[in-house]
């Protein structure tokens, strides 16, 4: 979800994924947002008690702990959906869900990633995000940033009022001498509704802080066929280059340009299938009845082998291999470092026959990566 998360610093070598590691939580569900893409069937945003009680979140912790080894950094990722909108004891929740991550897990730094989509009555959001700010840094010391989900079908000047409103409230209140004081914001984009790429970008123009792109096609309502992947690959680029030149902290740049110099400098990974099982080392999920697992850390966002079309854990490169797209692809080694094989598979399980050009999108913006 956030670039504040760095799996994939600086060379992205195996031992610096082995250094950033993130944990997420499906916890909350609720949400009255109606993004194209979202993940979340109609019932569970519906609800308005999380899918996770403590009894819950304390056993997956222990689980997770399993998992996770001491890490340099670790982003405890509690979504999906509006957690600023739940009842008040949830925020006893989050705290505790904290304490028990600060006991049981061992990390330098660890940042809690509290999604939301803001969708409600703002100043009662931004009392709840304060709380949770709050009560999290008594109980844990952890540091809260919250995720902001932006639907970029929403273009209206009260939405990104909104946006920005939090976004400064926030800000305002944290110290001055924080690492980055700002939030996250996250695009949950949608094929048939991208935003002009240019007045998007323009939107967030001085923003200081991670704005992600999410996506994958295989689980987009708004994709109608493979074209529609290829539609959003060339959306990717023009993004690409608007965030360069507004010196955006845009995922689509950083983690292309990371996963460049990971796979040029191999990245202590011999095989493209050891490049593929790496992605998933640095990431694991609690879904929404509490089972714990790994999930992958991919250049368009987190994923949980449970919600998506993974087939299983295991992802191969082999059906990649076989296509004749990607065999021929200059930046298939790039590709699967930033979780290539996992979306590839996700559209490929979820899409009818294949496309005789690039099945994830990606290799626009691995292009833009080689320029910029
Ligand atoms: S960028 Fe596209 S074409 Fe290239 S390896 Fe990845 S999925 Fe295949």
């Amino acid at each position: 979800m956030s670039s504040l998360r760095m799996p994939w610093t600086t060379t992205g070598t195996a031992s610096m994924q082995a250094e950033s590691r993130i944990l997420n939580f499906d916890y909350c569900g609720n949400c009255h947002g109606k993004c194209r893409a979202c993940l979340l069937s109609e019932e569970e945003r519906k609800r308005d008690v999380p899918f996770l009680n403590q009894k819950q979140l304390g056993a997956a912790v222990t689980a997770a702990a399993r998992l996770l080894p001491r890490s340099e950094f670790l982003a405890i990722g509690v979504g999906r959906g509006n957690t600023l909108t739940l009842r008040e004891n949830s925020v006893d929740d989050i705290a505790f869900l904290a304490s028990r991550v600060r006991d049981e897990l061992t990390f330098d730094r660890g940042i809690l990633e509290v999604s939301t989509s803001l969708v409600g009555r703002l100043e009662d959001q931004i009392e709840r995000a304060n709380e949770i700010e709050a009560r999290v840094e008594e109980t844990s010391g952890l540091e809260t940033r919250f995720v902001v989900v932006i639907n970029p079908a929403l273009s209206s000047e009260g939405y990104w009022r909104l946006l920005c409103d939090f976004f400064e409230a926030m800000e305002q209140r944290r110290s001055p001498h924080s690492e980055a004081p700002g939030d996250i914001a996250v695009v949950n984009l949608s094929a048939d509704t991208l935003p002009e790429p240019s007045a998007f970008a323009h939107r967030m123009a001085g923003w200081h802080f991670p704005v992600n792109v999410a996506w994958v096609g295989g689980v987009d309502e708004g994709v109608a066929g493979w074209n529609a992947i290829d539609q959003v690959g060339r959306w990717f680029a023009d993004f690409y280059e608007e965030s360069v030149r507004l010196g955006l902290d845009c995922s689509l740049v950083s983690r292309a340009q990371n996963a460049l110099v990971a796979s040029e400098s191999g990245g202590g990974l011999s095989t493209l299938q050891d490049m593929a099982d790496a992605v998933s080392e640095s990431l694991v999920f609690v879904d929404h009845v509490g089972r714990v697992h790994r999930g992958a850390f991919t250049l368009l966002g987190d994923m949980d082998p449970m919600r998506f079309p993974l087939g299983g854990k295991e992802v191969s490169v082999a059906p990649m291999l076989r296509n004749r797209s990607c065999r021929a692809c200059p930046y298939l080694a790039a590709c699967v470092h930033a979780g290539g094989a996992h979306l590839f598979t996700a559209n490929a399980l979820a899409m009818e026959g294949s496309s005789p050009v690039c099945m994830t999108g990606l290799k626009p913006v691995f292009e833009k990566a080689d320029l910029y």
